[in-house]
């Protein structure tokens, strides 16, 4: 089990996420992040982190961002690890 990064992320200008993560579980993709399951460790320190909701245990996850917990999977190991605050992705 992991948390999921969804839709909501889209865009984010602020990044307060990856900062509590105790386990650098976070990737940026090139306008969205992704959090690396395997090293997750479901504190869940990052969900109230997050501005707009965007983060969700694997097993909350609305029905209809669903896909997202595979797309976490696949490209978490294909983008740069981020552990800084950093402001803004591209949207
Ligand atoms: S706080 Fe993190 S998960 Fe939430 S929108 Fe921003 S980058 Fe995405
Ligand atoms: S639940 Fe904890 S370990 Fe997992 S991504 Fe969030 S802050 Fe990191």
């Amino acid at each position: 089990m992991a948390m999921v990064v969804t839709e909501p992320c889209f865009g984010c200008k602020y990044t307060d996420c990856v900062v509590v993560c105790p386990c650098d579980c976070f990737h940026e993709g090139k306008s969205i992040l992704f959090i690396d399951p395997d090293p997750c460790i479901d504190c869940e320190a990052c969900i109230p982190e997050c501005p707009v909701a965007a983060i969700f245990h694997e097993d909350d996850v609305p029905e209809k961002w669903h896909d997202y917990i595979e797309l976490n999977r696949e490209m978490a190991p294909l983008c740069p690890q981020i552990t800084e605050k950093k402001t803004p992705l591209a949207s």
